[in-house]
């Protein structure tokens, strides 16, 4: 390989060879085409996404000799090779990092007066500008007031909020957007195969996605694989080069996630950790994939989702088996742990509470105590994500039959959605009326009882947040007051029967002092803070024995995992259970 850059090397000659900004190509174009080119332009957007690369090709545009204008710049004719050499004097390009002196300011000006030498617009790329001086944005000011006729400026810069106003002002102004992961990986896959290098399946998509949306970067690690490579590159050289965790991975855990797997998910973050592994990276791979499924859920449009080829089908997959309020919660989840996996003394915990936090927060379990008293059960709301067709559980409890509630997107699901100590969830009161429209299942089976069966799924969902948020509610009770708290740590939640939680405590002592008013009022209130409902409160001090009635029977099931994980997928309860054959 030449030791030229690539990005240098295959940097674009006519706007027809650019990737991505179309954009802001076609109206240059038109600008060219109709002899309208502005004296200021200020390109703005994040690095290596192609600013001083289209400044380029302007600047070569306004002076090439093609005779049609449309095909301007030709790339062929003597101005445009002397301006892709850099040996023409009328294009100027000045990186402000480096000039940032009022002095090299004037400079700039003085010439500006001199007439091109033989192009016919002197054409001044000022790169970086936001690090200009004072001094020197006042002198550059003067001349953008009155720009002389043969002059053009391009300023291009990464921080476009540290430009005076009064230049952006006297600048006609372009935005430029990251390159997506399938156009960087397409021109890879180009350059790849012009400068003779193999590369194996999935190696652009990962370059693509490690440069985060510039081409200058996606190239700058392709010239590096190639050159300690002979000629081919494998998905694990860019691994190793880049510290990126295999796509397999990210896949396993975000396949455990959706299944409600907590066993499986560990698995998958301590096998990363155990390679050594990037966590911080491994984590930023997750939390892009998991983004793409919120996009194309939210959006339906997979353009947005930014996907490579590779993965659409795995994205399209994940996307029909989500729900936004549960993907929100875990993109917020995960993105949230960059500084904590920079800053822990241990490991990787961080990011193995955050899956566990993912498995068993109320927006991931618990449904909202939802009664659906008269009303059979309504089809999925998602038909088409039919269940992949699960064995019963080897040694026979009884199957639960699953079916998904009345299609109730109550206040209470979306109080859930977005869980925070302080404010507490719209309160909800199951409501008839919201329900009784629902269309009726098919009557395949005839449930024992559909009242009983959805009071014990609203009981126990209740419950399961209870335990969930226990360690939670207790802190929160310890400001109110530190004796409660106490009392709290010789109890736990083990049922809930409508309104009321059932506490289990360990003497007398502790059901007494708990049930005095004042002290269950504290505890009422919190709970009520975490729950979203108005709950009682209520102690005993004897374990009722599991009943082999329906109620009890839900409850056994409800901790089976594929029966966690059909009624996550398909946000359903337990409508019967039936008899082994
Ligand atoms: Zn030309």
């Amino acid at each position: 390989m030449a030791s030229q850059s690539l990005y240098r090397k295959w940097r674009s000659q006519t706007f027809g060879e650019l990737v991505g900004q179309e954009h802001v190509v076609q109206t240059l174009r038109n600008a060219i085409v109709e002899g309208r080119v502005a004296h200021a332009y200020l390109f703005t957007g994040p690095r290596g996404v192609g600013k001083t690369s289209v400044a380029r090709l302007l600047a070569k545009a306004v002076n090439c000799l093609a005779d049609d204008s449309t095909l301007r710049p030709c790339g062929h004719c003597a101005l445009c090779q002397e301006i892709a050499e850099g040996a023409c004097d009328d294009v100027l390009e000045i990186d402000a990092a480096s000039n940032t002196s009022v002095e090299d300011a004037r400079t700039i000006i003085s010439g500006v007066m001199t007439r091109p030498s033989h192009g016919r617009f002197r054409v001044y790329i000022v790169d970086e500008v936001h690090m200009l001086s004072t001094a020197a944005f006042n002198a550059l000011l003067k001349t953008l007031e009155e720009p002389p006729a043969h002059v053009i400026f391009v300023l291009a810069t990464t921080e476009v909020h540290k430009v005076p106003a009064t230049i952006l002002s006297r600048c006609q102004r372009f935005t430029f957007t990251r390159h997506g992961v399938a156009s960087t990986a397409a021109h890879l896959r180009r350059i790849a195969e012009a400068e003779g290098l193999a590369l194996d399946e999935g190696v652009p998509e990962a370059i693509a996605r490690a440069a985060t949306g510039s081409m200058r970067d996606a190239l700058g690690v392709l010239e590096q694989l190639a050159s300690f490579t002979s000629g081919s590159i494998s998905l694990q050289q860019v691994h190793s080069l880049l510290g990126m965790t295999a796509a397999a991975e990210v896949h396993a855990l975000i396949e455990a996630l959706f299944a409600g797997d907590p066993a499986a998910a560990l698995r998958a973050v301590n096998g990363v950790a155990e390679q050594g592994a990037d966590l911080r990276q491994f984590t930023r791979d997750l939390v892009e994939r998991l983004r793409a499924v919120l996009l194309l859920l939210a959006s339906g449009d997979d353009a947005l989702a930014d996907s490579g080829d590779d993965e659409r089908q795995l994205l399209e997959g994940w996307a029909q088996r989500a729900d936004t309020a549960r993907l929100l919660h875990w993109v917020k989840l995960f993105s949230g742990l960059d500084h904590q996996l920079r800053t822990t003394p241990y490991g990787h915990l961080p990011l193995e509470l955050a899956v566990v936090e993912a498995l068993v927060s109320p927006v991931a379990h618990a449904e909202a105590p939802t009664r659906t008293p008269d009303v059979p059960p309504a089809p999925a709301r998602r038909p088409a994500a039919q269940p992949r067709p699960a064995p019963p559980p080897p040694a026979a409890p009884p199957a639960p039959r699953v079916a998904a509630p009345a299609p109730a997107t109550t206040p209470a699901r979306e109080g859930t959605a977005a869980p925070s100590a302080a404010a507490p969830a719209p309160a909800t009161t199951p409501t008839r009326e919201e329900t009784a429209t629902a269309p009726p299942a098919p009557a395949a089976h005839t449930p024992r009882s559909p009242e009983a069966a959805a009071a014990a799924n609203a009981d126990f969902s209740l419950l399961e947040l209870v335990e969930a948020r226990w360690e939670e509610i207790k802190r929160d009770v310890r400001p109110r007051s530190p004796t409660v708290q106490a009392l709290l740590h010789s109890v736990r939640p083990i049922d809930v029967e409508g309104n009321t939680v059932v506490l289990l405590a360990a003497s007398p002592f502790h059901r007494e002092n708990l049930e005095k008013a004042q002290n269950r009022k504290i505890v009422e209130e919190v709970l009520q803070r975490h729950l979203g409902v108005a709950v009682a409160l209520r102690c005993t001090i004897e374990a009722r024995a599991e009943v082999r009635d329906l109620r009890g029977q839900i409850r056994e099931a409800r901790k089976d995992e594929l029966v966690r994980a059909a009624m996550n997928i398909f946000e359903a309860h337990i409508v019967d259970i039936e008899p082994p054959e």
